[in-house]
């Protein structure tokens, strides 16, 4: 059986990712160093694969001594790397946080991969690269923008560090997945997101306000140029967004890459506004949301959605959950965390 390494594996994203690997029939190791989580999602894999046995070892990937170590005492075929700061906020005042942590774990990642003779590395990028894009949708062709956030930059630095890397060494090949914006839960509510305080993206917010933590969700900015004057996005289920790293890691495993280096836009090709997604969000749970019109975010871009072709074609994936599904998910998972 292949293994692959979740480096990050504990947080949200790499919960959903573990889940999927292991029921596609891959080997799964877990790596995180809890800075940005706490054992819930790890012990809700456990529950949801019935692999009480799910190995785990707390490291941080900065540490270059123990990510050697780790790629010493497991084969790993393939690493998937998610062990990253992300809130957008907090690169802008702490930059050096956020580049110290998100370049010096991806490159020591690739330093152990490259020694021990772990050819496939899969990023984890986002559609942040594409700015404010002038064309819409998005094509894996469409140029990366200059970014407005240290957190960005990261992805860009990350993805670049990538393609030489590969372009370097025969030893590795790469592939980047760029989300649009996951959100949702596994439907078993076992495992979801857990966002540290006050929650900066949409759905938790929205979560949250519904089951009375916080009072009123702030719609930022009904003035754009889009239909309703909201912004638009491309909402991904956090599940079918694990499937396409299965599909990618199998493309990997499998031998069917066309490059070394490869990118793939992961989203629904949809775009849906925040104010349809707050409507859907009442329909489907059949509730009523406090929420109020106010001024726009800084550096939030006006529309982005995916055009998802490639990774359709390519990876054999696409996008099969409905928003009313995965806003249901959404919601059920915030009611288990309440106990309800
Ligand atoms: N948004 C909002 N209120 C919130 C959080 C987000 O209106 O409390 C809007 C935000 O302006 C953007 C969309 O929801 O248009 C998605 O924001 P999120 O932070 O979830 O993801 P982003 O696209 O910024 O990465």
């Amino acid at each position: 059986m292949k293994r692959v390494l979740v480096s990050g594996g504990a947080g949200f994203i790499g919960s959903h990712v573990t889940v999927e690997l292991i029921e596609a029939g891959y080997d799964v190791l877990v790596a995180d160093d809890m800075s940005n989580c706490d054992l819930t999602c790890y012990e809700g894999v456990k529950k949801i694969t019935g692999r009480d046995d799910l190995p785990f070892v707390k490291m941080s990937f900065c540490d270059m001594e123990a990510t050697d170590k780790l790629f010493s005492e497991w084969k790993i075929d393939a690493v998937i790397h998610f062990a990253a700061f992300k809130a957008v906020g907090e690169s802008v005042s702490d930059p050096l946080k956020y580049y110290g942590n998100n370049l010096q774990s991806f490159i020591n990642v690739l330093e152990a991969a490259k020694a021990h003779g772990c050819r496939n590395v899969l990023f984890s990028s986002s559609a942040t690269v594409y700015g404010e894009p002038e064309e819409l949708p998005v094509t894996e062709k469409s140029p990366r923008q200059p970014s407005t956030s240290p957190y960005g930059n990261t992805k860009q630095i990350c993805e670049d560090i990538l393609r030489d890397s590969v372009a370097a060494y025969p030893q590795i090949r790469g592939i980047a997945l760029r989300y649009f914006n996951p959100i949702g839960a596994h439907p078993s509510a076992l495992i979801g997101e857990l966002p540290r305080g006050v929650p900066n993206n949409l759905v938790p917010f929205i979560t949250q306000t519904a089951i009375g933590r916080r009072e009123c969700l702030s719609i930022f900015g009904d003035d754009y140029p889009t239909p309703d004057g909201t912004c638009q996005r491309d909402y991904i289920d956090i599940v079918d967004l694990a499937r396409a790293h299965v599909c990618a890691v199998a493309r990997m495993l499998d031998e069917k890459m066309e490059q070394e280096y490869e990118i793939f836009n992961v989203g629904t090709g949809r775009p849906l506004s925040v104010m349809e997604l707050v409507n859907a969000f009442q329909k489907v749970n059949n509730l009523k949301l406090n929420y109020k019109i106010a001024p726009r975010r800084p550096g939030d871009v006006t529309a982005i959605w995916a055009d998802p072709t490639l990774a359709n074609e390519k990876l054999g994936w696409k996008a099969t959950r409905t928003t009313e599904e995965t806003l249901a998910s959404a919601w059920a998972w915030e009611k288990h965390l309440a106990g309800k």
